[in-house]
């Protein structure tokens, strides 16, 4: 019987589900077994849409339907935890379970902690992720630096640090690094994210370490809660999951790999935040950049941290209606609420139309913050440094100073 912590290699007894299955199948033989016997409703996963760089979310409550979304999308660029508050009533009516990357994990957690889902009936499959690419990026990579039609690509994968393909006449694989060098590979954020394995989830799921005669054919699952050994167990009672300990040397290569991609997001980083100045610097080249704002509310609507019915940024009192590019407050708003708690998931600037690398200031602001005040945001249900401060005490001393024009200086221009 499996339990909280342990290590082990899983794959589908079904010969069709570990054949579609990335490694073995054994995600999707878990959400089959989920909804085969009740434990949720609804599974909300990733399929393929009209190519393989398009990565459709779907939501499916028929096990037999369950087998269209096997397989990992690394041009998915999806962001799966706002899709549960916005459509799935914050799985307060109905139990769920997601496929999720760590940076959906951490979505989850901090709606969750905003009361926007109801994590008690969502089962987390967490999935390991070094990175996913842009599909405009990959289609553009795969044709100038592969030299290959991306209409003719009918695989993607990323292993052993590299992007491979499959397609009509052959395979080849570049290093992810080469390709990065040159602007290609994955989005700037993945490069930075250190979330690479979920072990908030219930289970983690990937194949790092997996090794010997189950390389390819089994993932290697790290068991994180009560919860998901109960699923896991249940999988394997009825004969749907076949599982084994994780050979040993595959631990330490899993370790060692996860440490190795640590240190490469701390590089990026460095190098990211290093281009934005510093100081003065640092907020001239912001306002620079978001003076491209054409106010579509984009970054607002798909950030998992921005919730609220009655926007700040929609009050005249703050932003000027009409007004285009809209005043550098309606930035500084959204830099205020979100900052403490961005998970750097990258959808603010994935979306924007403008190109504007939202992500990137709030990621670089959050780290600052995380540094000074140690909190480390979609890790747990701790609360956000926001919820730390006394409402009343605020209204308090903006009353007994007369003026609530906090940010005046702000509006100096930048010399
Ligand atoms: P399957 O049975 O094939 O099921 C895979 C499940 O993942 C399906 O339910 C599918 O809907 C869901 N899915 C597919 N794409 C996405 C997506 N973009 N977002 C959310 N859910 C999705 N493992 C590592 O050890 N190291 C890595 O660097 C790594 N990178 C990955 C990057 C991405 C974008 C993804 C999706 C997975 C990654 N994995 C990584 C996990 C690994 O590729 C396998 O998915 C895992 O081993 C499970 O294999 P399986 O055969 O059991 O899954
Ligand atoms: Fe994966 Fe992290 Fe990028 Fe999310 S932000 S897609 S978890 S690398
Ligand atoms: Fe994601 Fe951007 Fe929101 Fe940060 S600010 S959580 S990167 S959408
Ligand atoms: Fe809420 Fe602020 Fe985001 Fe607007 S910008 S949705 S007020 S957190
Ligand atoms: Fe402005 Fe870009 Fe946000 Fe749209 S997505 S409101 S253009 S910053």
């Amino acid at each position: 019987m499996a339990a909280k912590g342990d290590m082990l290699y899983a794959w589908s007894t079904d010969a069709e589900i570990q054949k579609n299955g990335e490694c073995g199948g054994a995600v999707t033989a878990l959400l089959k077994y989920a909804l085969e016997k009740k434990i949720v409703d609804g599974v909300l996963a990733v399929r393929k849409g009209i190519d393989i760089y398009d990565a459709q979310p779907v939501f499916i409550t028929d096990p037999k339907e369950i087998a269209q979304a096997s397989g990992s999308r690394h041009c998915g660029t999806l962001l799966l935890s706002k899709l549960i508050k916005k459509y799935l009533e914050g799985a307060d009516t109905m139990k769920i379970a997601v496929t999720a990357k760590g940076c959906d994990v951490m979505g989850l957690y901090e709606l969750a902690k905003r009361k926007q889902i109801n994590l008690d009936n969502v089962v987390i499959i967490g999935m390991n992720c070094g990175g996913t690419v842009s599909p405009v990026t990959a289609r553009k990579m795969i044709a100038d630096k592969f030299g290959v039609d991306p209409d003719k690509v009918h695989k993607e994968e990323i292993d052993k640090g590299q992007f491979i393909i499959e397609y009509e006449g052959g395979h080849k694989g570049i290093s992810i690094d080469e390709l990065e060098e040159q602007g290609y590979g994955r989005r700037s954020n993945c490069r930075r994210c250190k979330m690479k394995i979920p072990r908030q989830a219930d289970i983690a799921c990937g194949n790092w370490g997996v090794i010997g005669d189950k390389a390819g054919k089994a993932t290697f699952v790290e068991v994180c809660s009560e919860k998901g050994a109960n699923l896991l167990n249940g999988a394997v009672k009825a004969g749907i999951l076949a599982t084994e300990a994780a050979n040993p040397k595959g631990l330490e290569i899993r370790g060692k790999v996860e440490g190795a991609m640590m240190k490469l997001a701390d590089k990026w980083r460095d190098k990211d935040f290093k281009s934005l100045g510093e100081g003065k610097d640092r907020l001239k080249k912001i306002m620079t950049e978001t003076s491209r704002c054409i106010k579509c509310y984009s970054c607002i609507l798909a950030c998992p941290i921005c919730y609220c019915v009655d926007c700040t940024t929609k009050n005249p009192a703050y932003v000027t209606p009409g007004q285009l590019p809209p005043h550098f407050m309606f930035h500084l708003i959204r830099f205020a609420h979100v900052a403490d708690s961005c998970i750097n998931c990258g959808q603010c600037q994935e979306l924007c139309p403008a190109e504007i690398p939202n992500a990137l200031f709030m990621h670089a602001q959050q780290v600052e913050l995380e540094k000074m005040f140690g909190h480390v945001p979609g890790m747990d249900m701790s609360l956000p440094l926001l919820a730390m401060v006394e409402e009343k005490d605020e209204r308090a001393r903006l009353g007994n100073t007369g003026s609530d024009m906090i940010y005046e200086n702000v509006f100096n221009p930048v010399k």
